[in-house]
């Protein structure tokens, strides 16, 4: 292997490649698009491509693409090869500034949630020069935006660019005012840890419901789960390890600031956390980060699995989005700095992020939902689908005085000690962290922790930037009006603090009093995706998204069906593979193991009348019984599927998946694994919970 940082973004089209390939003021012109968001200059975009197509050459490529993240929530990509003919009959290989700039694919299979009919094939990539281009698999990859024929989004990098210029208009507006001219641009910043499972490839591929859906369908508890809590940081095994050092070097070549490893807390569960960048370009590489993650586990004989929920019974996977917001001179808006109750600034960033979070609480729930994350959201394991803020005692201690008219004394850091001399001392931070809380403030970032594995991570950091960019809007308008900044200020602050500090919760948010406390205050707990989905389309949700320029209510409202629709969809996907597992492998295999204990039975009665055969005739009678509750439920489960297929609307669809479906599917699944522990392993027809998830040594 080549050093790590001469590996570093080697298949990145990167500054260190852009200068030293370009002529300088097409550099410096296309440096000042990415950096400043200024329009690119058209002159620039031919001699970047040939820049480009040299150095993708000199790196083995043969093909570009524009890569775009259509509404599926995965990425797309049509390759084409440089090769173009020449007069004599031979090929140079081309790549234009238009070709650069400009796509046309074919856009009618993407879900566009009614925005395009299918006859408007035409869609329109556009390349987005503030993510840089790289290579995969011999193509080199242009992040482009993705647009329909009338202009109408489908992806989801065009609202997340929007929604960053909207919060750098915003936040700009602000610096103003506290005198900061130098300031060019303001970024939210992303670091996000994904989670995930690692299990054997052989043992994936037995199993229709990991092959259709990604997750189990059935399966009984295994005698050990996460219990002993032995996995979690746990050394990590060979194979694994191995696959960890494999998709560190493919990530870091991909220009990826893979820096944390470790194990999760179920068994076969794992973490990676990259180094945060701005969103923009947290989203694609993430995106990028769950393909190479898929992609590298096979090449280990192995399978990464991303759903939310692969395993009942044990943890299920997510990600947690840290946010902060960073000026182009370096400076973090979220740092409190030594003394925070005197930094005006920093508290009126944390004061419009609170009234934001409390507002905007149902389009944050919305931004992460799917089927998959319903399994997490309000399970003992994820922050609950209620959205709260944890700000921690020094924090809040602050905000109690600004809404008391008070002084704040501040949170003395104490000396922590170990008891043994020869141990480091060091000060102690003030606050704990709170691991339940779904917005957490972490120091000088928040950090959203509702997010699902499989999730991009675009539409969370929308609706966070948008919100944002909303409330410091009226906080400018205000501010920008006031006679007196400072009084003006302090009534500001003291009035979002007593409207939105419902919001503010720092004690255990798996606990069932928090429900209760939580609806008492009027926080909305929106459990499923049918629950929360429509209510994006309200018109609070409705009206600042477009005042914000994020989304148009026609683009709003496509994104609730494509949601919807999906969501149906996964949902009848599993009750069909449910069905299919449940009538063609389960069932046969129990009547199978039914007949060798009546066999057994019959021959012990042969050799010796009276002789008992207690075992077989209870273990007969109590399968029996099971089969038949799995035949009932199966019956049920598939008239409920087909109800589902009569409705058109898709909100009635949904709700009818939520009330008639999944309860169904939970009724096979305890009748199928009820039998499965009376089964014997041989006759068992896939690979049960055990052999899963201890799989990986
Ligand atoms: P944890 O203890 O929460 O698991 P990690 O250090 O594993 O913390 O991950 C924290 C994540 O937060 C990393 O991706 C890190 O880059 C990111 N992060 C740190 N500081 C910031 C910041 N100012 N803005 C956004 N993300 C940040
Ligand atoms: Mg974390």
């Amino acid at each position: 292997m080549e050093s790590i940082p001469e590996l570093f973004g080697s298949m990145v089209f990167n500054e260190r490649a852009m200068k030293a390939s370009l002529d300088a003021n097409v550099y410096r012109s296309l440096k000042k698009t990415i950096d400043e968001g200024a329009p690119l200059d058209i002159s620039v975009a031919n001699p970047v491509a040939n820049a480009m197509k040299n150095w993708a050459i000199s790196k083995g490529a043969t093909h570009f693409t524009h890569w775009f993240q259509p509404m599926t929530g995965l990425t797309a990509e049509k390759h084409d090869s440089f090769i173009s003919p020449s007069p004599d009959g031979g090929i140079i290989m081309e790549f234009s500034g238009k070709e650069l700039i400009h796509g046309e694919p074919d856009a009618s299979s993407f879900p566009s949630g009614g925005l395009r009919a299918t006859f408007e094939a035409r869609g329109y990539t556009a390349w987005d020069p503030t993510s840089f281009a790289f290579i995969k698999d011999k193509t080199l990859c242009i992040p482009t935006a993705f647009c329909s024929y009338d202009g109408s989004v489908l992806d989801k990098k065009t609202p997340l660019l929007r929604s960053m210029e909207a919060l750098n208009t915003q936040a700009l507006r602000i610096l103003r005012l506290f005198g900061d001219q130098a300031t060019k641009r303001v970024v939210p910043c992303v670091g996000p840890e994904q989670e995930y499972f690692l299990i054997d490839r052989e043992l994936f591929k037995k199993r229709k419901d990991l092959i259709f859906t990604g997750r189990t369908l059935f399966g009984a508890k295994p005698p050990k789960g996460q219990e002993l809590e032995d996995h979690y940081f746990g050394s990590i095994k060979p194979r694994v390890a191995e696959f960890m050092a494999d998709l560190n070097e493919e990530l870091w070549k991909a220009g990826i600031l893979a820096k944390t490893e470790h194990n999760e807390v179920a068994p076969s569960q794992h973490e990676m956390a990259p180094i945060f960048v701005t969103a923009n370009i947290a989203t694609d590489h993430n995106q990028l980060t769950m393909e190479l993650m898929q992609k590298v586990a096979l090449r280990h004989g192995l399978v990464c699995l991303l759903h939310e929920k692969p395993f009942a019974g044990v943890n299920g996977s997510g990600k947690h989005n840290n946010w902060s917001l960073a000026t182009d001179g370096g400076d973090n808006l979220l740092k409190p700095g030594e003394t925070p109750a005197e930094n005006a600034r920093f508290l009126l960033f944390l004061c419009a992020i609170i009234q934001s979070v409390d507002t905007y609480q149902d389009l944050l729930r919305s931004s992460v939902a799917s089927a998959g994350n319903d399994h997490r959201l309000g399970a003992n394991e994820a922050p609950p689908a209620i959205v709260s803020i944890f700000l921690g005692e020094e924090l809040t201690g602050v905000l109690n005085a600004i809404e008391n008219g008070t002084s704040f004394d501040g949170v003395k850091k104490t000396e922590m000690m170990f008891g043994v001399p020869a141990l480091p001392k060091f000060l102690r931070d003030t606050t704990d962290r709170n691991r339940t809380s779904p917005f957490a403030f972490t120091g000088n970032k928040f950090e959203f922790r509702m997010l699902g594995s499989s999730n991009s991570i675009a539409c969370a950091n929308i609706m966070l930037n948008a919100a944002v960019a909303e409330t410091l809007s009226e906080y400018a308008d205000v501010l920008e009006n006031a006679t007196d900044f400072k009084t003006a200020l302090k009534d500001l602050l003291k009035t979002a603090i007593t409207n939105h500090k419902r919001i503010l919760f720092d004690g255990n948010g798996y606990d069932e009093s928090w429900i209760k406390e939580a609806e008492k205050r009027g926080l909305s707990n929106l459990k499923t995706t049918p629950d929360c989905m429509p209510r994006s389309l309200d018109e609070k949700n409705a009206s600042m998204l477009m005042k914000q320029g994020v989304f148009s209510r026609a683009e709003l409202a496509s994104r609730c069906e494509i949601i919807l629709e999906n969501y149906v969809k996964t949902v009848l996907i599993e009750a069909n593979t449910m069905l299919e597992m449940s009538r063609r492998e389960i069932l046969p295999a129990i009547e199978k193991y039914i007949g060798k204990l009546a066999e057994t039975a019959d021959v012990k009665h042969k050799v010796c009348p009276i002789a008992e055969a207690s075992f077989e005739t209870e273990t007969i009678s109590k399968l029996s019984d099971l089969t038949v509750r799995a035949i009932k439920a199966a019956g049920e489960l598939e008239q409920a599927v087909k109800s589902v297929d009569m409705i058109t609307d898709v909100f009635e669809k949904s709700y009818a998946v939520r009330d008639n479906v999944i309860g169904k599917m939970a009724e096979l699944r305890t009748a199928c694994d009820m039998a499965e522990v009376l089964t014997a392993r041989e006759y068992w027809p896939f690979p049960t919970y055990s052999d899963l998830l201890f799989s990986v040594v």
